[in-house]
């Protein structure tokens, strides 16, 4: 008998976390890296979220919370779905878990039985794979092309889906492509989605703050979908909260209640500290962090501008969250400075080794022509590595 499961052996390290720990390893070797492969803004918390927070230490919140969230915080987040995407969801839809990470995985384990599939569009945010696969659930990957700014068109969605379709999971604004569908998008999407009225939406919104276009729109508010999406949002991102580790789900009733029995289970419910802390930040307008997305605007179109300038690299033009992610494959096949590349993996890596800038392969994310670039670095440090990548390519 072996030491460990099936299912853990066959389970993948999370890519964008493996990358970010070998970085931090080289890093305290004294190697000169510059670190784009974390999907992590470099903006601390801001302070008004930061005083909530010791408000609550100070005020002595040290209990077991319950298992779904606090109440003030389940209603700060019905009160952000109605101003913010126009939903209505009562107390009983809303589950707050440890980062929208445990959301995902809940709602996994809450409805994939054996054999079911999942529809994901590619790329995908590279967690998604691993979530349906521990769950038992199949993924059935979906491969857009760079000319629709890798968006799943309603054609090859009806050709995905079989009579074992249980779900599809998307991100809009998407990790890693930064691509958002339009109002009209996910109208087409809903037009096949309502003739198999059996299949399920996830819908991660987790960057809909960090949008260039303006104007992000839910799954859940299009015609038929509120009662077949789970919506799952979170802190981390726009708020600049990773580590405080706060998501949540809107979802029907009887989804969000199985989401709450297994997190009773497993976790007992997300840190006390750091909900109470969520509270204020979701209860604030959304313009008490927009100088952050500014800022990433500005960095997008350095980013894109100073890629334009790299022999070999391709990019589509996202338009939010805070990914590139270029083809690289003109390079597959060549020997760079002694290395032969055969493949994206090759490739970040030898951008790791050779230009001391880390990157994420995108067969993380069911694309092995692309890598992701995360531009949630200071300008100096994105032009830094932009140079040094292009130095280590020509
Ligand atoms: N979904 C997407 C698309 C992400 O990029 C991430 C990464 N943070 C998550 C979910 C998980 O976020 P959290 O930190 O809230 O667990
Ligand atoms: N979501 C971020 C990323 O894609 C953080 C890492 C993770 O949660 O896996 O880089």
């Amino acid at each position: 008998m072996s030491l460990l499961s099936e299912r853990i052996i066959n389970m993948s390290t999370s890519a964008t976390l493996a990358m970010a720990a070998k970085a931090r390893e080289l890093k305290a070797e004294g190697k000169d890296i510059i670190g784009l492969s974390l999907g992590e803004p470099d903006f601390n918390t801001p302070d008004f979220i930061k005083e909530a927070a010791i408000q609550a230490i100070n005020e002595n919140y040290s209990s077991y919370t319950p298992v779904d969230g606090y109440a003030e915080l389940k209603q700060a987040v019905i009160t952000k779905f109605k101003r913010d995407n126009n939903l209505t969801y009562t107390l009983p839809q809303i589950v707050v878990s440890t980062g929208a990470k445990q959301c995902l995985y809940n709602v996994a384990m809450v409805m994939l039985n054996s054999g079911d599939e999942v529809i994901l569009p590619c790329p995908y945010w590279v967690s998604y794979s691993d979530i349906v696969k521990v769950a038992e659930g199949v993924p059935v990957e979906v491969e857009t092309s760079i000319e629709n700014d890798f968006k799943m068109t309603a054609a090859q969605l009806e050709a995905a889906i079989t009579p074992k379709t249980k779900m599809i999971w998307f991100s809009s604004p998407c990790n890693p492509s930064g691509s958002v569908y339009s109002r009209e998008e996910l109208e087409a999407l809903a037009v096949v989605l309502r003739k198999h009225p059996n299949i399920y939406v996830v819908s991660d919104e987790i960057y809909e703050h960090i949008n260039f276009i303006g104007g992000h729109v839910s799954m859940a508010e299009i015609d038929g979908m509120y009662d077949k999406t789970i919506t799952i949002n979170g802190v981390s991102k726009a708020f600049a909260m990773t580590g405080w580790r706060i998501g949540y789900l809107g979802a029907p009733e009887a989804i969000a209640r199985a989401c709450n029995k297994i997190q009773g289970q497993v976790t007992s419910g997300a840190n006390c500290i750091a909900q109470r802390a969520v509270i204020t930040a979701l209860n604030e307008s959304p313009s008490r962090v927009q100088f952050m997305i500014d800022e990433f605007k500005v960095r997008r179109d350095l980013v894109l501008d100073l890629l334009n300038d790299v022999d070999g690299f391709t990019t589509n033009t996202p338009e939010g969250a805070f990914y590139v992610f270029p083809n690289i494959s003109s390079f597959f096949g060549k020997t760079l400075r002694g290395k032969k590349i055969n493949n994206a993996t090759d490739f970040s890596l030898y951008l790791l080794e050779e230009a001391l800038v880390a990157t994420v392969t995108g067969e993380a994310f069911g694309n092995p022509n692309c890598i992701r670039i995360s531009y949630a670095a200071s300008q100096d440090q994105i032009i830094e590595a932009i140079k040094r990548i292009k130095e280590a390519v020509s």
